[in-house]
């Protein structure tokens, strides 16, 4: 399998980004080959400021790595390092009909929101595209929100390969797994855009402050509850260990306990799961330049496997002579 994946880099990642996604990922660089990218061209849609912008992207980098991700088996590299991508997504552009982008619903969205969007992001799916063609990715993990960006990948794939000939590798999703909604700090879906999220990086000590305020309901402190059901013991569950998490439903089927003490449960449980994450990304950070290569060395290998193939299709629809 030839994997690819890319995150945005758009704010500090949270619990919901790491569970649902980021570690998902990272399983992933055990596979023949397997590509990361922090997709900067992408963000640039929504982040403006070019300050934040750059720095984002240089700590989406170094958050992917103290995750766990392992630049000599994986290739690391920021988005825009391959200009090739860009190329490519021209090529694809000529050929993608205006109705299927009007169709997709990032775009559908915001316009029936009544907000402007443009070109950037109605182009958005083009650009996708390019980045799982570059590298002949046959596997892309997503969340089934992204699910139609795939289709139109393999759709503009399909039509320029009818037309020019077999140029690119028609890739497959994999969808992954966030049956389990992270929930965030009142009990919504935890996401940026709600002001509820846990960071996988904010200091311990902020965070716990943050966790003691976690909305829950008025149960009084002698009544049990059933544990499932509750954000409190779902983000228990994704911290704790098997046991602790298995004591702590036994404790809520009980009663008797007030949601303060499973709130210093899940802050001390939170601190001990991130701890090695937390104590890798300082060391990392303090280095910025050995990053700094990783990442060129990451965009070498990418363009190395991107030059090939947009030289591919560029021969094919008659751009070299
Ligand atoms: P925004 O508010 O801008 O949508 P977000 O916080 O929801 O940001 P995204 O950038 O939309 O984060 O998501 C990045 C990845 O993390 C996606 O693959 C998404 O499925 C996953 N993800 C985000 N939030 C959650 C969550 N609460 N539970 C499970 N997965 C999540
Ligand atoms: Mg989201």
């Amino acid at each position: 399998m030839r994997v690819l994946s890319g995150i945005q880099p758009t704010g500090r990642p949270h619990w919901g980004n790491y569970f649902g996604a980021i570690r998902q990922y990272i399983d992933l660089q055990d596979e023949d080959e397997s590509y990361y990218f922090v997709a900067n061209l992408h963000a640039l849609t929504t982040v403006r400021d070019p300050k934040l912008l750059s720095g984002y992207t240089l700590d989406a980098a170094i958050d992917l790595v103290a995750l766990g991700l392992d630049p000599k088996r994986a290739t690391l590299f920021v988005q825009s390092d391959v200009p090739e991508v860009s190329e490519l997504c021209w090529l694809l552009l000529t050929g993608t009909p205006m109705g299927l982008l009007e169709r997709c619903h990032a775009y559908k969205d915001k316009k029936a929101k009544g907000l402007t969007a443009d070109a950037g992001l109605f182009n958005y799916p083009v650009l996708m595209a390019a980045d799982i063609l570059a590298y002949d990715a046959d596997t892309v993990p997503v969340g089934d929100d992204q699910l139609q960006h795939i289709e139109v990948c393999r759709d503009l794939a399909g039509s320029f390969n009818h037309r020019f000939g077999e140029v690119f590798t028609m890739p497959k999703a994999k969808i992954l797994d966030n049956s389990a909604k992270v929930p965030g700090t009142d009990g919504e879906k935890m996401s940026k855009s709600y002001n509820n999220t846990l960071e996988i990086f904010e200091d311990p000590k902020a965070q716990r402050k943050r966790i003691m305020r976690i909305t829950t309901d008025s149960r009084p402190m002698d009544q049990p509850k059933e544990p499932e059901g509750d954000h409190l013991f779902q983000l228990y569950s994704l911290v704790a260990t098997s046991e602790q998490r298995d004591e702590m439903a036994a404790l809520y089927r009980r009663g008797g306990f007030g949601y303060g003490d499973v709130k210093k449960a899940l802050a001390d449980a939170a601190e001990r799961f991130f701890a090695d994450a937390r104590a890798r990304r300082l060391e990392l950070a303090a280095d910025p330049k050995a990053m700094h290569a990783i990442l060129a060395d990451g965009a070498a290998r990418a363009r190395q496997k991107a030059s090939q193939v947009l030289a591919r299709a560029k021969k094919a629809c008659g751009l070299l002579l």
